[in-house]
C-alpha cells in the first residue's frame, strides 16, 4: 500500500516537473491522474475477469496491492475448492452409510415433498429415488394416521412416532425428526418380527394361565373342603391355611395375567359408549369399604357430576379400582386419599391421591412395568399381584390416555390420567350425547 501511494506520488511530481517546464503543471498533473486512474480500472478489470472463472489458474501480471490483493484470493479460491472436494467425500459416504442402514430414509420439504431417500425406501415404503423425487410423502403412502402426524403444526419441531402400521403386508414402526430447519426425516423400520415375537410372547403368558386356570379352582375347592371339614387335625390347620392363601394369590395372578391378555388383543375394540363416572367412582368405592374402614381411611371427592367419559367401563372400572386399592394399601392408617374427576384444557383428567409412603423417583418410570414392585413384601401382605398399574397402563392406552405419577417419599403419591377432549363428553353435551 505504501509502496503503491508512493509511485503514485512520483508519477505525478514527475508530471508536474514536466508541466513546469513546458508551463502546463495542472494540465501535466491532470494528465498523469487520468492515466494513473485508466491503468488502475485496467488492473480491477483484469482482477474482475479473473475471480469469474478463478480455475483458470493463469493470473494475470500484476504488481503492490493488487498483486496481493490477486494472490490471497487465489489462495482462498484454492482453500475452498479443497474444502469443497472434502465435504463432497463426506457427503459421498454419509449417503453410502445411510443407503447402507438397513431402515428407510426419505427426506421431506416443509411441504411434505421428497426430496431425497435411500435405497431401502423402495422394499419398506415403494419409494424410488430419483424418481419420487418432488412428490408428496402422503400421496404415495396413503395413511390416516401418516397423514396426522406429518400435517400436524408441531411435526416441524417435534420428532413424532407411530408405533406399528401395516404397509406392504410389513408391521412399520416410523419416525418424524425435525432434520433442520424445514425438512424432516422419515424413518421406517420393519418391526414384523418383534411384533411376531411380541405376539408369541403374550400367547405363551395367556396360554399358560388359561391351563393353570382349572387346576388352581380344583385345589382351591379341596383346600375349601379339608378347611370346612371340621375334623383335621390341628397340625395340619396352618399348613392348609397357607395353602389357602397363597393359592388365592395364584388366582388372583392368573386372573390378572388374562385380563392383561385380553386388554392386549387388538381384535378386542373398545366400545365407545358413554360412562357415568359418578356411578363408576362411588361403586368402587363402596366395594372397598371394608378396606377403607380396616385402615380408617378418609376419602374425599372433587367429581365434576356432568362430564363423562367415552369407552369401556368394564375396563375403566378396574384401572380407577387398582389406583384405588393402592392409594389404600400403600397409605399408612387414617390416611387421606382424594379422587378427582375434571375437565381440563386437553379433555379431562382422573386422578387418585393419597398422603401415604410415596415413591422414590428412580422407580417411577419402571412402576406400570409387569410384576415390578418397590418394595415387594409389602406388596405381597397387601395381596398385591404387581400387575395392577400395568393394567391401569393398558387400559389407558386403549382409551388414548396418558398416566402420569406424582410422588415424594414420605409425602405421598398421585396417579394422574389424562383422557383427551375425543374421549370426553363435556357438560354442556351431555344432554345431546
Ligand atoms: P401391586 O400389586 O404390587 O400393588 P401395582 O402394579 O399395582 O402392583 O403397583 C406396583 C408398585 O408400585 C407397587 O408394588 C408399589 O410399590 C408401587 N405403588 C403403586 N401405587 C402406589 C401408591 N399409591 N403409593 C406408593 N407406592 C405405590
Amino acid at each position: 500500500m505504501k509502496k503503491d501511494l508512493t509511485k503514485y506520488f512520483f508519477i505525478l511530481l514527475f508530471a508536474a516537473i514536466v508541466g513546469y517546464s513546458l508551463d502546463i503543471t495542472l494540465i501535466a498533473m491532470l494528465a498523469a491522474a487520468i492515466g494513473l486512474i485508466v491503468w488502475q480500472t485496467h488492473r480491477v478489470n483484469l482482477l474482475n475477469k479473473w475471480l469469474d472463472n478463478p480455475r483458470d489458474n493463469t493470473m494475470p501480471e500484476m504488481g503492490g496491492l493488487y498483486y496481493l490483493l490477486h494472490k490471497k484470493l487465489n489462495n482462498r479460491n484454492i482453500q475452498f475448492a479443497k474444502r469443497k472436494k472434502q465435504l463432497a467425500g463426506l457427503l459421498g459416504q454419509f449417503r453410502k452409510a445411510v443407503g447402507a442402514m438397513p431402515d428407510a430414509i426419505v427426506l421431506i420439504d416443509p411441504a411434505g415433498k421428497i426430496e431425497w431417500a435411500n435405497n431401502n425406501s423402495i422394499e419398506l415404503l415403494s419409494i424410488r429415488w430419483p424418481d419420487d423425487a418432488g412428490v408428496r410423502f402422503t400421496d404415495l403412502i396413503r395413511h390416516p394416521e401418516i397423514d396426522t402426524i406429518l400435517n400436524s403444526d408441531s411435526s416441524l419441531k417435534e420428532t413424532k412416532e407411530i408405533n406399528s402400521i401395516r404397509l406392504n403386508q410389513q408391521d412399520i414402526n416410523l419416525k418424524s425428526v425435525p432434520y433442520s430447519s424445514d425438512t424432516r426425516m422419515i424413518i421406517a423400520r420393519d418391526v414384523s418380527r418383534l411384533i411376531k415375537v411380541n405376539q408369541m410372547h403374550t400367547d405363551f403368558v395367556a396360554n399358560v394361565s388359561h391351563e393353570l386356570k382349572t387346576p388352581l379352582t380344583v385345589l382351591r375347592g379341596y383346600i375349601e373342603i379339608l378347611q370346612g371339614s371340621g375334623n383335621m387335625p390341628a397340625v395340619f390347620e396352618k399348613p392348609i391355611e397357607q395353602m389357602n392363601v397363597q393359592s388365592l394369590r395364584m388366582q388372583l395372578i392368573v386372573s390378572d395375567l388374562l385380563y392383561l391378555a385380553k386388554l392386549e388383543d387388538k381384535a378386542n375394540k373398545v366400545p365407545h359408549t358413554s360412562i357415568n363416572m359418578t356411578n363408576l367412582i362411588n361403586t368402587i368405592i363402596e366395594s372397598v369399604q371394608p378396606l377403607l374402614e380396616d385402615k380408617r381411611h378418609r376419602v374425599s371427592l372433587d367429581i365434576d357430576h356432568k362430564l363423562s367419559l367415552l369407552g369401556a367401563e368394564t375396563e375403566v372400572h378396574s384401572a380407577i379400582s387398582n389406583l384405588v386399592t393402592n392409594a389404600i394399601h400403600y397409605t399408612e392408617p387414617k390416611g387421606k386419599i382424594r379422587i378427582q374427576w375434571v375437565s381440563t384444557e386437553q379433555g379431562a383428567m382422573l386422578s387418585v391421591q393419597d398422603n401415604g409412603l410415596g415413591i422414590p423417583p428412580h422407580h417411577l418410570h419402571r412402576l406400570t412395568q409387569r410384576f415390578y414392585r418397590v418394595d415387594t413384601d409389602r406388596s405381597r401382605e397387601g395381596g398385591g399381584t404387581g400387575l395392577g398399574l400395568a393394567i391401569v397402563k393398558h387400559v389407558l392406552q386403549r382409551h388414548d390416555a396418558e398416566l402420569e405419577i406424582v410422588s415424594s417419599e414420605g409425602i405421598g403419591s398421585k396417579f394422574i390420567c389424562h383422557f383427551t377432549s375425543t374421549q370426553v363428553i363435556p357438560s354442556q353435551d351431555i344432554k345431546s350425547a
